[in-house]
């Protein structure tokens, strides 16, 4: 038995970045940038006013009230390109450029225009440098303004259209097949008969490869038949990157996940982690190179042993520079007990307590098939190995899950 950080440490060892692609900018949210981006000009491009107002020279309005004759006007996209001299002023736009010879921007609302809008009375004197945004003050040309390994988001997207980015370099999404095992299973369209239960495991894990960026591929549901079970990952293994089963994988007469691997000439990297839930975890790569993931069958073991082993993979293949859960510190709210083995990733909520610390609240649930008292889950609290008890208020670490 291996312990939590060696299985991940191996899973991460053995799963290779894959290929790079050039992928359309409305594409490109989700994906994880392959390359840097380098901004490819100033930004701002010019001095920018940032209000709506008159562009003028702060030491012509050291007292206010005063009158500026108004010499043109700057609005976005069309600025007034002359020089603005002493006792001038420009009508400007939010967006426009400073004219030449301005080096403030009073605000619209604090002045007002006479003599058939020719002269500006300004009612405040303005402070140098006002409201003008200069260029190059949030980017220069040739920064690095955001990092290869990024997961690319909302806000991103803007940077990348604001520097020219019309396509993107990012890396492929892994390709995952799906696959959930147990004769008893039946789909979720269907009302189970005597004995049966619906599968739920295909759809969290489709669901979590996709938020780790993966594409899912539900297969077939496949009974506890070794013949089934060789079939359908041999196919898997020629359309997908990876395979994810879950169940058979414990001790069962009729747990048939290693068998099919060992007939199938898969090498097994790890087959139990000293992790609870989720030790029957098994962790193989098959002959044509595709990595394999044999979950246990239990929903909670699941979720847990994904976040654990199953996500770093799909993050690393995208090249993503962040692929295990971000660990934090927490207080814990009420006392749990560990096991003695086996460390325990334990299902919790987090909040912060008025002093502003994280807090982590352990959820009551039935153990590792109650996925209905682990769907509020927003974090598991990690307890050592040989932990008996720990006590309410001790600081526990923690993983945020997704
Ligand atoms: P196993 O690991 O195959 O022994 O399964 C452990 C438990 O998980 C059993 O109670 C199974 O019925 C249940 N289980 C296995 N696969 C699924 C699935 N796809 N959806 C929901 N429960 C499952
Ligand atoms: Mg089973």
């Amino acid at each position: 038995m291996i312990s939590v950080a060696e299985a991940i440490q191996i899973v991460i060892d053995e799963t290779q970045p894959l290929r790079v692609e050039e992928v359309l900018l409305d594409q490109a949210l989700h994906k994880v940038l392959a390359k840097d981006v380098v901004a490819d000009l100033d930004m701002p491009p010019f001095d920018r006013a940032q209000m709506d107002g008159y562009a003028v020279r702060a030491e012509d309005v050291t007292t206010a009230p005063i009158c500026l004759k108004i010499v043109g006007e700057s609005i976005a996209g069309k600025g007034w390109h002359n020089e603005m001299s002493a006792g001038q002023a420009v009508r400007i736009m939010t967006g426009a450029p400073v004219p030449q010879g301005a080096d403030s921007v009073q605000q619209v609302e604090l002045t007002h225009e006479l003599k058939d809008r020719t002269v500006v009375e300004l009612l405040e004197s303005v402070e140098l440098g006002k409201s003008i945004v200069k260029r190059g003050s949030e980017i220069r040309k040739g920064e690095t303004v955001l990092k290869a390994g990024t997961t690319i988001n909302a806000a991103m997207m803007a940077v990348l259209a604001s520097f020219g980015y019309a396509t993107v370099a990012v890396s492929e999404r892994p390709q995952a097949s799906i696959l959930a095992t147990g004769t008893e299973l039946v789909s979720v369209d269907a009302k189970p008969g005597m004995d049966q239960i619906r599968d739920s495991n295909n759809y969290s894990i489709a669901a979590y490869t996709e938020l780790a960026g993966g594409i899912p591929t539900r297969l077939p549901l496949a009974s506890d038949l070794i013949g089934e079970l060789t079939d359908r990952i041999n196919a898997a293994a020629n359309s997908s990157h990876l395979i994810i089963t879950s169940g058979g994988v414990s001790m069962g007469v009729y747990d048939f996940t290693k068998t099919a691997l060992q007939q199938l000439g898969a090498h097994v990297f790890f087959e139990k982690v000293a992790l609870r839930p989720g030790k029957p975890t098994v962790f193989a790569r098959l002959p044509n190179g595709t990595m394999f993931f044999g979950l246990p069958g239990n929903p909670v073991s699941v979720s847990v042993t994904f976040n654990l082993f199953v996500r770093p993979a799909l993050l690393k293949m995208q090249g993503a520079s962040e692929v295990t859960l971000k660990k934090e510190t927490a207080v814990l709210a009420r006392a749990v007990k560990g096991s003695h083995d086996r460390e325990s990733y334990l299902p919790a909520q987090l909040t912060t307590n008025d002093d502003g610390e994280l807090v982590a609240f352990p959820l009551k649930w039935g153990g590792s098939s109650d996925f209905v008292g682990f769907a509020m889950t927003t974090a598991l609290i990690i307890i050592p190995a040989n932990t008996q008890t720990v006590e309410a208020e001790s600081r526990v670490k923690v993983l945020h899950m997704p």
